[in-house]
């Protein structure tokens, strides 16, 4: 029903009204003055009133109404939705918890991120969750959501997959990619069916297990095995055949599919072909495969570009840019995870043992910001699609986030687009302590990040509290949301 109310109230600030007003809310109220603000019908001179945790109103010249009302200028600034990230790795076992990969996040300009974590033999995913739940509890800033890993299609079932979504956490992600896949194939197509009979989005990691695994063991068995021949340990056929595989049990079994992590433009294509043949495939893509090419891992450091599909050729990076343009990818998502840059530099690692995957957050909207809308290559609207209101719509969030809305939560970015900055290993707030894409050079940085109405990011420091962020419940999967 509040669902309902928001929606209709979206086109009428689109409309040009000048100012609509929620019903009284409790809590301090903020102004936010004099920005540009990204709204449902694109940027406009405004003022935004914050009451509690919620935009109250979207207008101009707005009067404080008490002696307590906080002012933010946001003259010179754009005012966008907090972005949402839903591929994030953290947790106790990793080098950033859920407070660090927060701090990391919000000082990116974003306010909701995911992690990940797997279901134990004989267990539920709503176990996982609720392990996640305290985590967050304690540890969280950011505002959370969580994808239980299903690698026992057992533990995904009708049954446990309705469990799931009855705790507001509504996806899962199955890996292709591990050598369990193929043992268990016919059973993830039974858990594909009881994603859609019970409203779970499935996100999936497309790439072949057995034609990984033989094109990397023969080329270590062949003396080749060291990182700079990982792109070829890892080829795009793989990442292909994955895909195909993918579409077609989405097409069979009637689900949506949301892939992750796409970095090629034969991928790519095949994923076009099924979103022409109407189907709800959904692509995302990752900063490293849209700022890097294969050429990387001809230089003396390749361990610190290792990811899982691997970089690629310019000519996949422009089909991914030129994706995002057309809205056939959907979602840029960092695929963050913390490794010091000793560990991702460690000798002892090959095309088969690895560690794959590096910290993105705080850099992921500034790179993206500048060298996508600042040089051209996609419009502002685009930008705020792909980093905030498409993954808000397709995690079940829309538009509690990913919207500056009356009703929405105070999830905003104050963006200063004419700053330029050098992205330095010393200002990295994960414990990773480090950037790959240090040395660029940037326009457009966050200034300021409020999480439902607090400001917990300003000029660099991090000002929100360890146990502040929300494990934030998520509306079904219930048909193609855009
Ligand atoms: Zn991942």
């Amino acid at each position: 029903m509040a669902m309902k109310t928001l929606r209709s109230l979206v086109p009428l600030v689109a409309l040009g009204l000048t100012a609509i007003t929620a019903s009284a809310q409790p809590g301090p109220e903020t102004i936010i003055r004099g920005g540009e603000v990204f709204t449902a019908g694109g940027l406009r001179s405004a003022d935004i009133r914050v009451v509690g945790s919620t935009i109250a109103e979207i207008g101009s010249g707005l009067a404080a109404r008490g002696a307590s009302t906080r002012e933010i200028d946001a003259r010179g600034r754009l005012v966008l939705p907090g972005g949402v990230d839903p591929h994030v790795h953290l947790g106790r076992d990793r080098l950033d918890d859920y407070t660090s990969g927060s701090a990391a996040a919000l000082a990116g300009g974003i306010t909701t991120i995911s992690n990940f974590g797997g279901v134990g033999a004989g267990s539920t995913p709503a176990a996982a969750v609720a392990q996640a739940a305290a985590d967050v509890d304690e540890q969280a800033i950011a505002d959370f959501i969580f994808h239980p890993i299903v690698s026992d299609p057992a533990t995904a079932t009708p049954e446990t997959l309705a469990e799931l979504a009855a705790t507001g956490q509504t996806t899962i992600k199955v890996f292709m990619v591990r050598p369990t896949y193929d043992a268990n194939a016919a059973g993830f197509v039974s858990t594909m069916h009881a994603a859609r009979e019970t409203g779970v989005l499935m996100m999936m990691h497309c790439e072949d297990a057995a034609l990984v695994q033989i094109t990397s063991e023969r080329l270590l068995a062949e003396g080749r095995g060291g990182l700079e021949n990982f792109p070829d340990a890892r080829p795009v056929t793989a990442e292909v055949a994955a895909t195909q595989r993918a579409v077609s049990m989405a097409e069979q079994t009637g689900a949506a599919l949301y892939i992750v992590h796409l970095s090629s433009e034969g991928a790519l294509r095949v994923a076009e072909r099924a979103q022409a043949r109407g189907l709800p495939v959904y692509v995302e893509t990752r900063p490293i495969y849209l700022h890097l090419t294969r050429e990387r891992f001809d230089g003396p450091t390749p361990g610190l570009y290792i990811g899982q599909p691997p970089l690629r050729e310019q000519s996949d990076v422009d089909a991914l840019w030129d994706g995002i343009a057309r809205g056939t990818v959907h979602v840029v998502a960092t695929d963050h995870v913390a490794y010091t840059r000793e560990q991702k530099l460690d000798p002892a690692q090959n095309v088969v043992q690895h560690r794959a995957g590096m910290s993105n957050l705080q850099v992921m909207l500034p790179m993206l910001y500048s060298e996508g809308v600042g040089d051209g290559r996609i419009s502002l609207e685009r930008f705020v699609e792909v980093t905030s209101s498409n993954p808000a719509r397709l995690f079940g969030l829309y538009p509690r986030k990913g919207a500056i809305a009356v009703g929405s939560d105070a999830d905003l970015v104050l963006w200063d687009p004419e700053e330029t900055r050098t992205i330095r290993n010393e200002d990295m707030l994960s414990n990773s302590g480090y950037s790959v894409h240090a040395g660029r050079v940037v326009t457009g940085w966050p200034t300021l990040t409020m999480r439902r109405g607090e400001i917990v990011y300003r000029n660099g420091e991090v000002l929100g509290a360890a146990g502040s962020g929300e494990l934030v419940r998520r509306d079904r999967w219930d048909g193609p949301p855009f």
